[in-house]
Order: C-alpha cells, then sequence, then structure tokens
C-alpha cells in the first residue's frame, strides 16, 4: 500500500467501481494548508479556527483573521476550504473572555452558544470570512448547532454581516454557503428541516459519538463506550445521509473516524460526499479507497448496522478486510 500512496496523491478519491468520495485535510491555522495540498488534499473540510483565538491577550482583528483566511485560500489554488467558525468555551479556555470554568464543559457554554454574548466577536470573524471569500473558495460552518433556533439566528446574523460589508462596498461571495457541523444528536431527527435552511454538513464524529452515547471522549475511564462502531451510531449515520441526499445536499464526515482505514468500507457504503482527516492520512486513504467496491461496502454496512454490538462489527470489517487484501 505505502508505494501505491504517491500514485494516488494527485488523483481525486475514487472507489474501484468508480463511486467519488472526496478526501480532504482537516487543519487548524492557514500555515498547515500548503502541506495539506501537498499530501493531496482535495479540499479543507474543516480549518478549525480556535487556535487563532488561544493563548493571547485579545481577540484577533478582522484584519488579521481576514489575512489568515487570505493565507489559506492562496494555498488553495481555487480548491474549497470550509471554514469552521469559533468552537471556544468549554474546554478551551480563552482568559479575555473571561467565561467561568463549568462542571460539565462538553455540555456547556461552548461554540455557537457563546456567540450571542460575544457578538462583536461572531461579527467581526463573519466579515472576514466574507472578505477572504472574494479572493477563493470559502464555506461557512457552524459548530455545536443543537436547534433550528441557532440555525436561523445565525442565518440572521450572517445577513447582517453581508450587510454591512456591501454598505461599504466591501466584496464577498454573494452565494456562498453556509453549513454546520452535524455533532448533536438532536440535529439528526429534525434533519430534514435542516436542510430547507443549509447548503451542507459536516458530521464531527468526535463529539457526535460522544453526544449519542453519553460518553465523555477525553474520559479514559470509559473509553471501552466510547466506540463509533455502535449500530445506534451507525443507523443514525445512515438516516442523516440518506435524508441530506433525498433533499439534494451535500454531506461530509470530519471527525476522526474518516481517518480509520478499517471503518472506511462503512464510511463508502454510508455513500457520504466526502470524508476530512488529519494530512498525513489523505495519501494511504485514497490508496484503499481505490481498492474498496462501494456496492459491496453497502451490503457490509446493512450487514453492520443489523448487528447487534459494536464487537460483532468489529468481527465483521475485520473479515471484510481479509478479503479485500
Ligand atoms: C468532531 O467533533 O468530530 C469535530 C471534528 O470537531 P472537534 O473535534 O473540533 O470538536
Ligand atoms: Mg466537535
Amino acid at each position: 500500500l505505502r508505494e501505491q500512496q504517491s500514485e494516488y496523491l494527485d488523483k481525486p478519491g475514487y472507489t474501484a467501481d468508480g463511486v467519488r468520495l472526496e478526501v480532504a485535510a482537516n487543519i487548524a491555522h492557514s500555515v498547515e494548508a500548503s502541506a495539506a495540498f501537498g499530501n493531496g488534499a482535495e479540499a479543507v473540510g474543516l480549518f478549525r479556527t480556535e487556535m487563532l483565538y488561544m493563548d493571547r491577550a485579545s481577540a484577533p482583528s478582522e484584519d488579521e483573521l481576514y489575512n489568515i483566511y487570505c493565507q489559506a485560500t492562496e494555498a488553495a489554488a481555487g480548491k474549497t476550504i470550509i471554514v469552521r467558525t469559533m468552537d471556544i468555551g468549554g474546554d478551551k479556555p480563552v482568559n479575555y473572555l473571561n467565561i467561568p470554568a463549568e462542571n460539565n464543559p462538553f455540555l456547556g457554554y461552548r461554540a455557537v452558544r457563546i456567540y450571542q454574548e460575544f457578538l462583536p466577536l461572531f461579527h467581526t470573524q463573519l466579515r472576514s470570512i466574507l472578505r477572504a471569500s472574494a479572493h477563493g473558495a470559502l464555506k461557512i460552518m457552524i459548530p455545536m448547532i443543537s436547534s433550528m433556533e441557532e440555525i436561523l439566528w445565525v442565518k440572521e446574523k450572517l445577513a447582517e454581516a453581508k450587510q454591512s460589508l456591501r454598505s461599504e462596498q466591501i466584496p464577498f461571495d454573494e452565494k456562498i454557503q453556509l453549513g454546520i457541523m452535524l455533532e448533536v444528536p438532536s440535529v439528526m431527527f429534525i434533519i430534514d428541516q435542516c436542510c430547507e435552511e443549509i447548503d451542507f454538513f459536516s458530521i464531527g464524529s468526535n463529539d457526535l459519538t460522544q453526544y449519542l452515547l453519553a460518553v465523555d471522549r477525553d474520559n479514559a475511564k470509559v473509553t471501552r463506550h466510547y466506540n463509533s462502531l455502535n449500530p445506534a451510531f451507525l443507523r443514525g449515520l445512515d438516516h442523516v445521509v440518506r435524508e441530506v441526499h433525498r433533499h439534494g445536499k451535500w454531506i461530509g464526515l470530519c471527525g476522526e473516524l474518516g481517518a480509520k482505514g478499517s471503518v472506511l468500507p462503512l464510511l463508502v457504503g454510508l455513500g457520504l460526499d466526502e470524508i476530512s482527516m488529519s494530512a498525513p492520512s489523505i495519501p494511504v486513504t485514497k490508496a484503499r479507497l481505490a481498492k474498496l467496491d462501494s456496492r459491496e461496502c453497502r451490503l457490509l454496512l446493512n450487514r453492520a448496522m443489523q448487528c447487534r454490538t459494536s464487537l460483532e462489527v468489529e468481527h465483521l470489517l475485520a473479515q471484510f478486510r481479509m478479503t479485500v487484501n
């Protein structure tokens, strides 16, 4: 597989039977973008922006952010970058915001939930992304969405940010797409309604696993229960991918699950449009993808969803792997 990786570096992701699956990169700063594209990333599926706010005395200015996003679009040379607005608060403290410590940070004051209180921060970030969208293919993605109220509120704020730029005659991409992270389980049950309001989705398998199974993703005592192969989780994913496609919308996955080679057949079986991962995993993922048959992957997923335990799913994947290699 190792020798084959370089062969796939500049090629788009396809299964053996010609089904397209875009392989994208997760980055946390614009300086990582060129390395990601050098590794064969077809896009940036997740630009985590919280680092731009952390370990400093005050929030970054609009121009500072604008320059960072422009740097990323330059490296992208026309490829798409999904910029996720700040996922700060909770377990990612930012001193100058003075958010008190919480007992349950993962269930607390985090991501989109803090935007209302820190509105100038959100407005500034939206304006900087919009301004950079005049120079490259950017999309905006909101973390931790859990309800329609939040979606409508965000759309209102985005419209306001656009209007402020228009009135100053500052150019931006009028058709910029707005998406949400699918990482809070409630969204799985209103996905049809979300499709009416939102252009695209990205499954945050790290948090979605944590919240669906009620298992802290960082607590060593319960890692045994933190398992994305839980049949309940797989059934949930199948439901959302089907619904999103039924509505003609786009859905990717940007959690750690995307880089797990043994799980790739299930992700192909789901029929996702994209998987996004840390850049070093991209070449091997493309090479693995080229060996898979999408119809066999779909049958495998169907069988996995009928399993009663995660362990049964693991056995199924191990068996499948032997037939592929
Ligand atoms: C996720 O939750 O899967 C995700 C990609 O976001 P983060 O890991 O930044 O919470
Ligand atoms: Mg998350």
